[in-house]
């Protein structure tokens, strides 16, 4: 779907005169990064369309031909970088014309309106003035003050281009209740509530090496033991995860690892690649785990967890996700053991989620 920039000249494209209009050549001076914002905003995806009042156009206060030599170096030189807009929408009148088609009514827009094929979720009215603000509400859409300072073009294209991969998930059973929340590219944000002191200490070694955020609340059935508790969570998480990645464009979408003190975990060495390179984890879509773990464990628990679980609860989460896990671990203290698997698990899905580029990491063109 196409997804709009509806975007105010004056004060935003080009600095607004103090006299509050741009009729001669030399009043034609860009605003800081528009030009480059605007080049990435293309690459993202969005059209633009221009929207601007000016006020009394082609009356005597402001005769056409004074507008029309410095619009059309602002229009060609922004062509010439390589900025398009689909339209430009002028509204000539004064307030006092009380038109339709002045800012912040939508005279100028109807067609956009009218036609239900674009985006309205991500498209944006940018403006400096308040009016343009009333505009994007009016129209349906959200609204960006433009502000030089607080609120340039560089903040706005980072806002706009960054990828906001958040996911919720609720999973109720008679077993479990559970709202697992993901964030796959702002960490610090986690909270852990599972009734269970160790397995919060270890979700969040997943969300502090995997580079993400997890809220997790948990309420389960921990009257009759740990395990339903420890598997449902992994299969929301995986679920979480997998809805937060949405079209998978542009993810790393393998992940390998970790030596941690005296014990040795990783998620280990398939090789897929000629190159000798070893895979521990891929979002492959073809859930398979491979697991060396059990036997080495030293101890049955780690505080109210029991260490069979941990197989389990990867399991869970792979198959919900969708994900190639191999996973072993070698002797040692069982604490270390449990926590450098959950920490090495991390570390790899922090280098298979992270996204560079657009491109679909599968030769299959699915995932
Ligand atoms: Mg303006
Ligand atoms: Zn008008």
């Amino acid at each position: 779907m196409k997804k709009y920039l509806f975007i105010d000249r004056d004060g935003t494209l080009v600095a607004e005169p103090s006299d509050f209009q741009v009729d001669s050549t030399d009043k034609v001076v860009f605003e800081p990064f528009v030009i480059p914002a605007l080049l990435k905003l293309a690459d993202a995806g969005f059209s633009f369309v221009m929207v601007s009042n000016q006020d009394g156009l082609g009356t005597d206060s402001f005769p056409l031909d004074t507008f029309t030599k410095p619009h059309e170096l602002i229009v060609n030189t922004l062509e010439s970088q390589g900025i398009t807009f689909e339209q430009i929408l002028i509204c000539p009148h004064k307030p006092e014309d009380h038109c339709s088609c002045r800012k912040p009514n939508l005279g100028l827009v109807m067609a956009y309106l009218k036609d239900t094929s674009w985006d309205r979720e991500n498209s944006y009215f940018i403006g400096d003035r308040e009016t343009d603000v009333s505009m994007g509400q009016n129209m349906g859409i959200k609204s960006i003050r433009y502000d030089r300072d607080t609120e340039g073009w560089q903040k706005i294209c980072e806002d706009l281009t960054c990828p906001h991969r958040v996911a919720t998930v609720k999973r109720a059973t008679s077993e479990t209740q559970i709202e697992i929340t993901v964030d796959l590219d702002h960490q610090g944000q986690s909270h852990f509530e599972t009734g269970m002191g160790f397995f919060d200490h270890m979700l969040d070694q997943i969300a502090t090496h995997g580079g993400i955020s997890i809220k997790a609340y948990v309420k389960g059935d921990l009257n009759v033991d740990e395990h339903h508790s420890i598997e449902d969570t992994g299969i929301a998480l995986g679920q979480a995860i997998l809805k937060a990645l949405g079209d998978k464009r542009g993810i790393g979408r393998f992940g390998f690892v970790l030596p941690m003190d005296e014990v040795y975990a990783e998620v280990f060495s398939e090789n897929l690649n000629d190159d000798g390179i070893t895979v521990a984890l891929d979002i492959s879509g073809r859930p398979h785990v491979e697991f060396d773990l059990d036997a080495v464990f030293t101890r049955d628990y780690i505080g109210v967890m029991p260490v069979q679980m941990v197989g389990h609860f990867f399991e869970s989460l792979a198959v919900a996700l969708g994900l190639t896990l191999h996973m072993k671990v070698t002797k040692g203290n069982a604490h270390h053991q449990v926590e450098a698997l959950f920490k090495a698990f991390g570390r790899a899905l922090r280098q298979a989620l992270k996204v560079s580029g657009k491109e679909l990491p599968s030769s299959k063109g699915k995932l």
